[in-house]
């Protein structure tokens, strides 16, 4: 029986990657990913080689059933090589793997919210054309054809994604209207940065459907209208134990003195998102609190209250790459 398997992977777009996909039809079915081929792109469409000697590799890492094409078909997440063998430049995935065997036995956990923003066109979905909505208040977690825009292509990608197997935990409306999140987690740190990359890519398809286009940029809209971002929910085994607290404490320290190093790789255009303003903390700033969501990193006051529990990174913007993100996360967080 021959089955279609989608190969996905982030290309070299600079200063942020962007999806890719294609298709490869073989023998299937298939029970274990060592059963599907590494394969191969023209690295030079996708900013990932110079001209001439342009091959590289994919290397299939994760696979998922894939909820569109249904049956036995797969969407397959891959990492890219060079023709010699060595992880390319743009494979993040790679370095995030190192770090998470490194930190294996601390089990750490993350839960991301990624929001997103619905475009027609030009305008936002709901927005009149060439204009503004009413101002924001009503639209989080809103109902009602008149405050919620989207709301059937939120459904079917939430239905797609619970179809393909992944952590989703959750949806909602956000304060922007046509602005929604969706959350993957609480898993490991390879489990849930591919699954962002695979629900990501499972919303742009989705949205084909419709011609509604999914943009993760994290102000796309300026001025009084909030901005779109990716909050990183962390914990380790530690933490989440009798006395965790006081870890979380340490962890929102180490977190304070490497603010700089991890705010320049949050996401591109950051700095637009996080101004102060719109439940965000400054960017040029670093906060942390419980409860607080002016703070650059909150403890949930759950945590707060139980003694243990897990701290919300909110920096990272909706842009950013999870396989950058989890791993400066345990890095700082779980070294000394
Ligand atoms: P918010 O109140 O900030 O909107 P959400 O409910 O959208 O929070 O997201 C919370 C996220 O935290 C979810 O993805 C959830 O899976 C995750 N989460 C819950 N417990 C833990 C934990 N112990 N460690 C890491 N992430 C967790
Ligand atoms: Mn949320
Ligand atoms: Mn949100
Ligand atoms: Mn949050």
């Amino acid at each position: 029986m021959k089955i279609k398997i989608e190969y996905i992977w982030m290309d070299g777009h600079v200063p942020t990657a962007k999806l890719r996909s294609k298709t490869k039809v073989i023998e299937g079915p298939v029970t274990d990913i060592s059963e599907i081929p590494e394969w191969g792109f023209d690295g030079s469409s996708t900013m990932q080689a110079e001209g001439e000697d342009s091959d590289c590799i994919l290397k299939p890492v994760r696979y998922i059933s894939d909820p569109i094409r249904g049956g036995n078909h797969l969407l397959v997440i891959c990492e890219v090589f060079t023709a010699e063998g060595k992880a390319h430049a743009s494979n993040t995935r790679a370095k995030l793997k190192v770090i998470a065997d490194k930190y294996r036995d601390q089990e750490a956990w993350f839960g991301i919210e990624q929001e997103y923003t619905l475009f027609k066109g030009r305008s936002p979905l709901g927005w009149p054309d060439g204009g503004y909505p009413a101002p924001q208040g009503p639209f989080y977690c809103g109902v009602g054809a008149d405050e919620v825009f989207g709301r059937e292509l939120v459904e079917t990608h939430l239905d797609r994604c619970i179809n393909a197997g992944l952590n989703i935990s959750g949806i909602n409306a956000e304060v922007m209207p046509g602005q929604w999140e969706f959350q993957i987690g609480p898993c490991g740190p390879l489990e849930a940065a591919d699954e962002i990359w695979l629900a990501r890519w499972l919303l742009y398809r989705t949205g084909e459907e419709s011609k509604v286009s999914a943009t993760l940029h994290p102000k796309p809209v300026k001025g009084d209208w909030n901005g779109a971002g990716a909050h990183t929910n962390f914990s380790t085994k530690a933490m989440r134990s009798n006395g965790g607290l006081e870890l979380i404490h340490e962890a929102c320290r180490k977190l304070e003195k490497n603010h700089h190093e991890h705010i320049l790789q949050y996401g591109a255009h950051n700095e637009e998102r996080l101004t102060g303003l719109h439940e965000t903390c400054s960017f040029e700033d670093f906060r942390y609190g419980v409860s607080d969501r002016g703070a650059s990193v909150r403890i949930p006051l759950a945590t707060a209250l139980a003694g243990n529990g897990y701290l919300e990174d909110r920096r990272p913007s909706a842009n950013m790459d999870p396989y950058i993100v989890c791993r400066m996360l345990l890095e700082t967080v779980c070294g000394d």
